[in-house]
């Protein structure tokens, strides 16, 4: 980036000049200069300055950036000719001026010239599954999970290369990351622009390797992360890490962290319908008979219920305000559906038979069966 023109002075248009008054510089220039329709030397270059003028001071945030900063408001050779190789491609597609324009005033090629390698892009998205017991599902946890992610090497700082003078332009691409390679289609001649085999889109050529990363510019790292869990998640929730993902590997921000959420299973809790916590209840023949009160140990503690006369298996009591959140920064509960499983011992004492024995003289009970 040494002894570049001022972009204003590359188009021969003032700091002021207006939306309007840069496109038509730049259209002026860019027909005057292009590489297929000016063979005299230096015009290749002085076409490469001018899309490059053009293509900051007409994105309101980079001309802003660049009337503050200058040229060190555009580090990593964010700009290496970019603009230039989708021009030459649309020159070779489209075959005339006002389709190239089009493209690039009206944005619809945007997105593909912001995937270019010499663009900064995201760093990837990592993904974990997490299970949670049913108690950290309602109430919430903190944990802490270890994770594999990409850094930026500390030792060439995501260059890939043990002194910075040992990253040098690509001379196949010269630079630019993409050549131009003539095809036949039927009677046609196309020129198509392919990504360099050489540096393989980058542009740059690592002469002497970074002996830590080997020249990749990242290495992969174990990273706790520090869970904060909030309460009433529910399995299959996702819970979202801002910046933690993997690095870019081009200067760009970090992907994020997905943190999808399940339960793990217990032998008398369950979710049903709507995601109502479920709990299984072992009841004791002689408690249900009896209808005594019993202590039931729930998610929170001790419940005292209550049984109700005539009891059969699989009946339910609804005990209010002791299932799942209605969401995290809710302060409401659902119910806990308590289900009842009948329990007969399967042997008795000497003692206890003789008891019973006694009752079974005693009563008049006898269930009905039809038919
Ligand atoms: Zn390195
Ligand atoms: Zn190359």
């Amino acid at each position: 980036m040494a002894s570049k023109k001022d972009y204003y002075e590359v188009l021969g248009v003032n700091k002021g000049a207006s939306e309007q008054e840069i496109k038509k510089a730049y259209r002026n220039l860019a027909k005057k200069y292009h590489p297929d329709l000016n063979k005299e030397p230096g015009a290749e270059e002085r076409f490469k300055e001018i899309s490059e003028a053009a293509e900051v001071l007409l994105d309101k945030d980079k001309r802003a950036k660049y009337d503050q900063f200058g040229f060190a408001a555009f580090d990593n050779n964010s700009f290496a000719g970019s603009g230039f190789q989708d021009f030459g491609e649309f020159f070779n597609d489209m075959g005339g001026f006002s389709d190239i324009f089009s493209s690039f005033f009206g944005n619809t090629n945007h997105q593909g010239r912001e995937n270019r390698y010499s663009r900064a892009v995201k760093g990837t998205d990592v993904f974990l599954e997490l299970e949670l017991t049913f108690k950290e599902l309602v109430f919430g946890t903190k944990k802490q999970e270890k994770i594999r992610v990409l850094r930026t090497c500390a030792t060439c700082h995501g260059t890939g290369a043990k002194n910075p003078d040992d990253v040098v332009k690509c001379t196949r691409c010269h630079g630019q990351g993409t050549i131009t390679e003539a095809r036949n289609l039927g009677p046609l001649m196309i020129n198509q622009s392919v990504t360099c085999p050489d540096c393989h889109g980058s542009g740059k050529i690592i002469k002497n390797k970074c002996k830590d990363c080997h020249g990749h510019g990242y290495l992969e790292k174990s990273e706790t992360l520090d869970l904060n869990i909030p309460k009433g998640l529910r399995p299959n929730q996702q819970l979202f890490l801002q910046g933690s993902g993997n690095a870019s590997l081009n200067g760009g921000q970090n992907g994020d962290v997905y943190i999808n959420i399940s339960v793990k299973k217990s032998p008398s809790l369950y979710l049903g319908a709507d995601d109502t916590l479920h709990q299984i209840y072992n009841v004791s023949y002689l408690d249900a008979l009896l209808n005594k009160t019993v202590e039931v140990a729930t998610l929170d503690g001790i419940v005292k219920i209550k049984l109700p006369r005539g009891i059969k298996n699989n009946d339910v009591i609804n005990v209010k305000n002791r299932g799942l959140y209605v969401n995290s920064s809710s302060v409401r509960r659902g119910d806990l559906k308590l289900i009842f499983n009948l329990v007969i011992p399967s042997s008795l004492s000497t003692k206890e038979k003789e008891v019973l024995e006694n009752i079974d003289q005693e009563t008049d009970f006898k269930p009905t069966n039809k038919l």
